[in-house]
């Protein structure tokens, strides 16, 4: 059996951050890295729900919203996907920091109707936010440097 890209990163060296992890059939894969995996501190189940939900509203009324293909949560709490199309890492970062602000803006959480989640009480806008905040300012951490070296891992890749 073949290990799945994800598996082959370095989980003891990963830091939080957005990373370009891979492009299949035009398809790029974005690594949201909100914790350091096995650091003992995670993204609660309720925390990380309410951020898919405020987030994937925000991208998909973005303006390259046609853009998104996904974007949701990784099992392991530590952080989310994000896949698109037509999107380098450069355009990826600067959609995902004005989704993030949007989201920051919202002051209720989209989509938890019964009819409409699967799981509707297990929300928590308060902790979401806090992650968010936390996430926005280590998006806009992100050195050019940073950003460069990502940008030439998505170009290679082509
Ligand atoms: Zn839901």
């Amino acid at each position: 059996m073949d290990k799945i890209p994800s598996f082959q990163k370095n989980h003891n060296v990963l830091q939080p951050g957005m990373y370009f992890s891979t492009l299949q059939q035009g398809v790029a894969t974005f690594d949201l890295r909100f914790k350091k995996p096995n650091a003992g501190d995670y993204l609660s189940p309720a925390a990380m729900h309410t951020i898919e939900h405020l987030l994937a509203t925000a991208l998909r009324n973005g303006k390259n919203k046609s853009d998104i293909i996904y974007f949701g949560p990784m099992g392991c709490r530590t952080g989310f996907y994000l896949l698109t199309v037509h999107t380098d890492y450069r355009a990826a970062l600067c959609c995902l920091k004005d989704a993030v602000r949007a989201a920051l803006a919202m002051d209720f959480v989209p989509g938890v109707k019964k009819a409409e989640c699967g799981n509707y009480r297990s929300h928590d806008l308060a902790a979401a936010k806090r992650e968010l905040l936390g996430y926005s300012d280590l998006l806009d951490s992100i050195t050019e440097a940073q950003i460069e070296y990502e940008q030439k891992k998505f170009e290679e890749a082509k």
